[in-house]
């Protein structure tokens, strides 16, 4: 099954109907590279207005279908995942992004609801560095 079926189908379990313009959102983001913006799918779903494109990545995300990916540059994308909450590892130089589940900031949320008494309802925790890749053609590229 490709992605774009998988997606479809996910949608259609919940209730949502695969109207025309829902559909050209879909095949662009089953044809999008591993991270890409709002933008990217507006370019590549012709024809498709700014508000159904928007629209459509909310719910996508609702449904976690898509995720949001906070760049280093201040620029948000978005990548396809059927993943629950997770955090992203983000490469600096090559801007490779990897998934990583294990999230561990229970405590700080515990913590931080007795000290503010805030009822806490998420959080967002992007990690940035270099990937082994990067660092090997920079150690390749060093001048001696
Ligand atoms: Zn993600
Ligand atoms: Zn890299
Ligand atoms: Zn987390």
């Amino acid at each position: 099954m490709s992605d774009l079926d998988l997606i479809v189908q996910r949608l259609e379990l919940r209730g949502h109907r695969i109207t025309g313009s829902r559909r050209r959102v879909l095949e662009a983001l089953a044809a999008a590279p591993a991270h890409f913006t709002v933008d990217d799918v507006l370019r590549m779903a012709r024809g498709v207005g700014r508000a159904t494109v928007f629209r459509t990545m909310k719910l996508l995300q609702d449904l976690n279908v898509v995720c949001r990916v906070l760049m280093e540059d201040g620029s948000l994308h978005y990548r396809l995942s059927a993943r629950g909450h997770h955090h992203h590892l983000v490469c600096r130089s090559c801007g490779r992004v990897e998934d990583f589940a294990n999230c561990d900031v229970s405590s700080l949320v515990d913590q931080l609801a007795a000290s503010t008494e805030y009822e806490i309802e998420g959080h967002w925790l992007e990690v940035y560095g270099k990937c082994a890749s990067c660092r090997i053609l920079e150690q390749v590229e060093a001048p001696v």
